[in-house]
């Protein structure tokens, strides 16, 4: 049976603060008409002045020489970390393939962490968005996103966009009860590096010289591996973005000073920045932004998966990692991408991954999976949701552990992503837990019996996905 197309079958709760009145009315005053609008969008395209009345005689240029034209200047566009300049005729293949209502509703409910994020930058008119191309030179022109037309039919499908990646409903081969996930590509993204580099990545901590060090880079890939098994038992290919504790990127902070530098004095007035910083600076360039862009070229670029599972656990601050401090607290939750700010979408090449997401409708799969994945896991793990009191995050439906969040990793990998970060690392029975080890079958941990904490959670994201892949594949 052919099941619904997630358009159709996604509820949405439209929260309050998105209602936008002054879009409506920024709408009315900036369209008058079509006409109009194309002639003043292919001048800011050409940054040429408009023609000149032609019944006023040119003068000869010999008697009185026209002066010579401006200098075309070319002001560097602001970008993210190590991002480069965007192709904005990405676009093009998605040109009338979304209705001006949906395109609204997306961006609203889900993409802008409030409703002045996109002011001057992502302009909804009547029957298209019109993007600045370059947000600190408007002079650079707007990119023109024509809207599809909206339909009274309910039957028509809105037409098909590119994407690498293909959606449960579509499928070739039927449900297979032994082996749900057939046809599946997933890549499993270990969060971190551990190992080695744990130490550099902020990921560790130890207490007392007899325990294990806790390192989320290796327990991460303790999870990827259990859930490799898991996920291919059940017919998926399954790829890891890395099956050691090493980096994917080539390149070290050393390699990465030049352009740490270049980020810090990025604006103007930036003062010189101390050497504590550009090395710190150099580091997170490393194991942060060139690691996930290195992963995120293997994952767009060769591996074409239909989902990409990120692994992480969460923590509370425990100050000192060589004394660190425990916590009470343990907890859950799913990201998927959204909420993106202000200064975010002012990054050229942010505000076009926010657009390719936006086009091929990730947000509805991202949605449906991770909800049945912290369904899943709650009935596992019994963890409760944790709540973001930042702005940094959003509730869009009624489950309280998913919350949308832009993050590079769920940003850039161009198809459904889900975000995990069960468990506090620094809590007291996680922490006793970890020192358990991957033991095999269950063992009683503080008065209750329990699979290792890595089988757990591998087991019960697998649940979740083959919930979802059950209910949403023919
Ligand atoms: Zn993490």
């Amino acid at each position: 049976m052919l099941k619904c197309h997630p358009v159709l079958f996604s509820t949405y709760h439209i929260p309050r603060r998105s209602r936008n009145p002054s879009l409506a009315v920024l709408c009315t005053i900036l369209v008058t008409s079509t006409a109009l609008l194309s002639t003043i969008l292919s001048q800011n395209e050409n940054n040429s002045p408009p023609a000149k009345s032609t019944n006023t005689p040119l003068p000869s240029t010999q008697q009185n020489p026209l002066p010579a034209p401006p200098p075309i200047t070319t002001k560097k566009g602001l970008l993210a970390r190590l991002g480069t300049q965007p192709d904005w005729s990405r676009l093009d293949d998605y040109q009338s393939s979304i209705t001006r209502t949906e395109f609204q509703r997306l961006l609203q409910h889900n993409y802008l962490q409030n409703d002045q994020s996109a002011d001057l930058l992502i302009e909804v008119l009547d029957d298209r968005a019109r993007i600045l191309k370059q947000s600190n030179h408007p002079a650079a022109g707007y990119y023109d996103l024509l809207f599809l037309p909206a339909t009274t039919d309910p039957a028509k499908l809105p037409p098909e966009v590119p994407r690498y990646w293909t959606p449960a409903w579509k499928l070739r081969a039927p449900l297979q009860r032994s082996k749900p996930l057939s046809d599946l590509h997933i890549v499993i993204d270990p969060g971190h590096i551990g190992g080695d580099f744990a130490q550099v990545e902020e990921r560790w901590y130890r207490i007392g010289k007899n325990t294990l060090p806790i390192t989320e880079g290796d327990m991460t890939l303790k999870v990827a591996k259990i859930m490799r098994n898991n996920l291919t038992a059940l017919g998926a290919r399954v790829t890891l973005t890395r099956t050691e504790a090493q980096p994917v990127t080539s390149l070290r902070s050393k390699d990465l000073t030049t352009e740490a530098r270049k980020w810090l004095t990025r604006l103007p007035g930036s003062r010189k920045p101390s050497s504590y910083k550009l090395q710190h600076t150099a580091q997170r360039l490393f194991y942060l932004s060139s690691e996930i862009r290195t992963r995120a070229k293997l994952i767009n670029q060769q591996l074409k998966p239909d989902l990409v599972v990120c692994l992480h656990f969460n923590a509370e601050a425990w100050g000192n990692p060589k004394k660190p401090d425990f916590v009470e607290k343990n907890h859950n939750h799913i990201l998927i991408n959204g909420c993106y700010s202000q200064n975010e979408i002012k990054e050229d090449d942010e505000r076009l991954e926010l657009l390719l997401r936006l086009l091929q409708r990730t947000y509805y799969y991202e949605l449906e999976m991770a909800s049945e994945v912290a369904n899943a896991m709650s009935r596992s793990t019994g963890l409760p949701p944790y709540t973001y009191t930042g702005d940094n995050a959003k509730s869009v439906n009624d489950n309280p552990y998913i919350w949308t969040r832009n993050l590079l990793a769920n940003r850039i990998y161009l198809c459904p992503v889900v975000f995990l970060e069960p468990y506090v690392m620094n809590n007291r029975q996680v922490h006793a837990r970890v020192q358990s080890g991957d033991y095999p079958g269950i063992q009683k941990i503080e008065k209750k019996y329990r699979l290792n904490i890595y089988q757990e959670y591998a087991d019960s994201v697998t649940t979740g996905l083959v919930n979802y892949f059950k209910k949403h594949r023919n």
